[in-house]
């Protein structure tokens, strides 16, 4: 996991690029850099470490347009030349990655036969240089032609070095969220980025693309066509970025969990869901499925013991890495219940496309509304945790 973000409008990108790396630090703490455009030349700032030592090493703040990433690293050490943003040989691209790359030493081959060089050892520097390859094409279907040539997932901000002042976003099984106010433009890996700043914004699904500027933002198909995305009005979005005289946001969560027990007990009640979600509705499967992965997989061991005491079904629990390559026995009689507290764990979603392929029928156990995982499957519950921004699950557990 790693976070992205953009921004482009009348106010200070770095400042505004930094704000969200915070907020979005949960997702990656390894290392961190921006990219901006500084008159019409793209600049790179990255190093190891945490946000606070990439700010420190800013220096113009003078921009009006870039983009940021906080890393969590699954290709290469964490280290100042793996560190993002990547740009191309010549310098024609800039861009930000959240995702892997399956097929990337395949192309790393052909680039490299055709004379392009590797600075990193990451998946992503290939994606810089596919997209300098196909600069003939208009950036949007370059970005288009490069994301066709890629196996895996990816959200991508892409700086284009004859374009200033324009952020092109691609979007495959990684989140990003787009929104733009008072001709100002926020893109980034969660909406409690800009939460506060606008009132409405936009999902990028899977197989989409988006060319911003300050004043707009135009969506597209990966057959290249302009299309339409409905936007989702801001609600429910809180980050509480914020230690409140903890030392650590870990600390902090902990000593929440009697709070944040109550408010769960009254939501369900209020909203009425124990009695949805009763012993009737269990009743209509013959077994029920939790999958999970780490700390989620750990809620769903204890989930199979209470459906199988309370609500005498079986029930077994299973590590979605493993549950999606098992060819595993799905009919209408299946429940899943797929537990994520962000809701963007890719496993677990691979796990809820293929439970429904199945005929299965999914519930997502999540903490975040607004996640792919919540969107996807059949119904939801919510564990009403607020934000979690400690790695090791505290209070969503
Ligand atoms: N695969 C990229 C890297 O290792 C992005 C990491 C991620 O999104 O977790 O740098």
């Amino acid at each position: 996991m790693c976070g992205i973000a953009g921004f482009i409008g009348k106010k200070c990108a770095e400042e505004e690029l930094i704000e969200s790396l915070k907020l979005l630090e949960y997702r990656g703490y390894d290392s961190a850099g921006i990219a901006v455009f500084n008159k019409k030349n793209i600049q790179i700032t990255k190093c190891a470490g945490k946000i606070s030592d990439l700010e420190k090493q800013v220096e113009n703040k003078s921009s009006i347009c870039g983009i940021a990433h906080t890393r969590w690293a699954t290709h290469g050490k964490a280290n100042n030349i793996n560190a993002h943003p990547h740009a191309s040989n010549n310098k024609s691209w800039a861009i930000v990655h959240n995702g892997i790359i399956e097929n990337y030493s395949t192309i790393k081959k052909d680039l490299s036969d055709k004379g392009y060089v590797f600075n990193s050892d990451t998946d992503t520097e290939v994606i810089a240089n596919l997209l300098q390859a196909n600069n003939s094409l208009h950036p949007i279907d370059a970005l288009i032609k490069t994301c066709n040539n890629l196996n895996g997932s990816y959200a991508l901000c892409c700086l284009n070095a004859k374009n200033p002042n324009t952020i092109y976003l691609a979007r495959k099984k990684s989140p990003l969220y787009v929104a733009n106010k008072n001709k100002c433009t926020y893109i980034a890996s969660d909406p409690i980025c800009f939460a506060s700043k606008v009132d409405e914004y936009y999902t990028l699904n899977d197989d989409e693309f988006c060319i911003a500027t300050s004043k707009k933002l135009e969506f597209y198909n990966a057959q290249g066509k302009i299309i339409k995305v409905s936007s989702t009005k801001i609600q429910n979005i809180n980050s509480c970025a914020d230690k409140q005289n903890y030392p650590f946001f870990m600390e902090k969560e902990i000593n929440e969990t009697p709070q944040i027990l109550k408010n769960l007990v009254n939501f369900y009640k209020n909203n009425n869901i124990f009695s949805k979600y009763d012993l009737n509705f269990i009743k209509k499967y013959n077994k029920v499925v939790l999958i999970g992965c780490g700390t989620a997989y750990h809620a769903s061991l204890m989930g199979t013991k209470y459906l199988q005491n309370f609500a005498r079904i079986d029930a077994q629990a299973n590590i979605a890495s493993e549950y999606r390559y098992s060819n595993p026995i799905v009919d209408k009689k299946t429940l899943c219940i797929l537990v994520s507290q962000s809701g963007e764990t890719a496993d677990t979603l691979a796990c809820c496309e293929l439970v429904k392929k199945l005929g299965g029928t999914t519930i997502a156990l999540t903490n975040v509304l607004y996640s792919t995982l919540a969107k996807n499957a059949d119904y939801v519950l919510p564990v009403c945790a607020g934000s979690e921004i400690a790695v090791a699950s505290t209070k969503a557990y």
